[in-house]
């Protein structure tokens, strides 16, 4: 029960920040490009950070059968 960090998104292009946010104010920011309201490439990079070969997430569900 020590690990109670609650899920941060970012509130410029809304990625979940799994690292350090930058805190303006209330609001988090994934890094100085969405503070600064540009776009960035968080997201991209998160997606490419998690490439390993994941064939369960592609399985298909048992529940699809539905009327
Ligand atoms: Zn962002
Ligand atoms: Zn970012």
């Amino acid at each position: 029960m020590s690990n109670i960090e609650r899920t941060i998104f970012c509130n410029g292009c809304g990625v979940e920040i799994t690292w350090s946010p930058i805190i303006q104010g209330e609001r988090r920011y994934c890094c100085q490009d969405c503070l600064h309201g540009r776009g960035c490439t968080c997201a991209t990079r998160q997606d490419l950070d998690d490439d390993r070969p994941n064939l369960a997430h592609s399985a298909p569900s048992p529940q699809t059968g539905f009327p």
